[in-house]
């Protein structure tokens, strides 16, 4: 048996409970957690109230996974016991189109699609089952203490850059919208991949704004409509070609449509349930409204690349299992600086 950290019903916190330890089946594989991050979206499923139909079983939480192989089932290969791997968290079929490519976050065949720590069992706990060794990226020399991140937190926002990565050329501008876990990667993706883009990170909290500073943000501003007025003035009155909104709520959305340029990118990541509305009055013409989910395998082969090279890095904090629930706690505070990440063999 093991402990593991989980949702247990809408609206209620999560628990440790003892759950015992998975036995990994043909193809599937066994991992030994480094590292699990706790994303924001845990907090929303914690906190969003129930949906109609049959309530959510208790799983364990954390989809942001890196470990060491630990158990390979029959038939499983291509890992060693001991490997370090950072774990692909959307699981597809496999066999449709978009899964042939690498684009399992959007299998054609919903049924199949699966997510650890996302509804079934992820990795806030010791031991962690993944499906298919095809899930599994080799970490090399990083730490899955400090790389788990990269697997939420640093894909999303890169996949999120790099179907804009046309429109950043010299001269142009970002702007990330909500500098946490999601955001501060942002910066620093967007600092690499378009090294003459003018990004302006935008955010509640001055904490935030600093730490996004320091991260590679040319311009950081409090939310506010002082804030339109600055973003419109520093492009010349055109707005951003890309405007990230790593939050998501109907003020962060509104001043996204405004900020966002004729002919560019509005791409909605944050979970905020607001809305903006697409209409011939706005946003700009041509501006295209996105709503990314999670990436693409190949792109998590290329940010861990970017880290192995030291090119991108997650601020960490540490938390052993059982302070998760003040992980959460401090999350929802907005007290944590860049990715809380629970650590259980600590
Ligand atoms: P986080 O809590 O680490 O960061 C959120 C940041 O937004 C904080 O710095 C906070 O101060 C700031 N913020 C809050 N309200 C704001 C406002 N009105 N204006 C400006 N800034 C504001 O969260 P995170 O883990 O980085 O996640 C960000 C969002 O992205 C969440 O909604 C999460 O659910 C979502 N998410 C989406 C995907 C996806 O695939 N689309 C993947 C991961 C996370
Ligand atoms: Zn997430
Ligand atoms: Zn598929």
């Amino acid at each position: 048996m093991m402990k593991a950290f989980q949702f247990i019903a809408a609206q209620k916190p999560a628990e440790l409970r003892e759950v015992p330890v998975p036995e990994p089946g043909a193809g599937q594989v066994l991992i030994k957690i480094g590292g699990a991050g706790a994303c924001h979206s845990d907090l929303h499923i914690l906190e969003a109230p129930p949906k109609p139909g049959p309530a959510r079983k208790p799983f364990t939480l954390g989809h942001e996974n890196a470990g060491w192989v630990e158990k390979l089932g029959p038939g499983a290969t291509g890992f060693s016991i001991g490997d370090p791997v950072i774990v692909y968290g959307p699981w597809g079929c496999g066999l449709c189109m978009n899964c042939r490519v690498g684009r399992e976050n959007y299998c054609q065949n919903p049924g199949d699609t699966k997510a650890g720590g996302l509804g079934s069992d992820g990795g806030m706990a010791p031991y962690f089952l993944v499906p298919s060794t095809r899930f599994l990226i080799p970490l090399g020399t990083l730490d899955p203490r400090d790389a788990a991140p990269l697997s939420d937190a640093a894909l999303t926002s890169y996949h999120a850059v790099k179907r804009s990565l046309h429109l950043l050329g010299p001269g142009s501008t970002a702007v990330v919208i909500g500098a946490g876990g999601l955001g501060q990667m942002a910066i620093q993706i967007l600092r690499v991949l378009s090294g003459a883009t003018t990004i302006i990170a935008v955010d509640t909290s001055s904490d935030k704004l600093a730490i996004a500073k320091s991260m590679g943000a040319d311009e950081a501003l409090i939310s506010s409509d002082a804030a339109v007025t600055r973003i419109k003035d520093m492009t010349r009155g055109q707005g951003a070609e890309l405007v990230l909104d790593l939050v998501g709520a109907n003020p962060t959305l509104d001043m996204a449509a405004r900020v966002a340029r004729v002919l560019g990118h509005l791409t909605i990541v944050g979970l905020g349930s607001g809305a903006v509305p697409v209409n011939f009055r706005g946003p700009a013409m041509e501006c295209s409204v996105s709503s990314p989910y999670w990436g693409y395998i190949p792109e998590l082969i290329e940010v861990v690349s970017l880290a192995q090279a030291g090119k991108i890095k997650m601020l960490v904090e540490h938390f052993p299992l059982e302070r998760a629930a003040e992980a959460y706690h401090l999350l929802h505070e907005g007290k944590i600086n860049g990715r809380a990440v629970i650590t259980p063999h600590d």
